[in-house]
């Protein structure tokens, strides 16, 4: 997934720093609706959801994200930068 990172709310996890960027409603229901095919259990389900609830690194939950620094985010540009949604996901706007 090639996502453009320009004007983006990049957040970064508060234990280990790494970076991810803040998912919107309409990313979430695309992703929901590429998986919808696959039937998952429930189990799948909650793992699938959770994959977006915490860091990618060392599972802190997103709650715990701050906004990311500037240097935090020149270092993630030359990385893959993984979605997350923290509290609701943002509007569409
Ligand atoms: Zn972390």
């Amino acid at each position: 997934m090639s996502v453009e990172l320009v004007d983006r709310t990049l957040v970064a996890c508060r234990v280990c720093g790494w970076v991810h960027y803040l998912m919107t409603a309409a990313e979430k229901r695309a992703h929901d609706q590429s998986i919808a095919r696959y039937e998952l259990s429930v189990a799948e389900r909650d793992a699938y959801e959770l994959e977006f609830r915490q860091c990618l690194r060392c599972e802190t939950p997103s709650e715990m994200f701050r906004i990311a620094t500037r240097q935090e985010i020149d270092q993630a540009l030359n990385r893959t930068v993984t979605p997350v949604l923290v509290g609701d996901p943002a509007g569409d706007a």
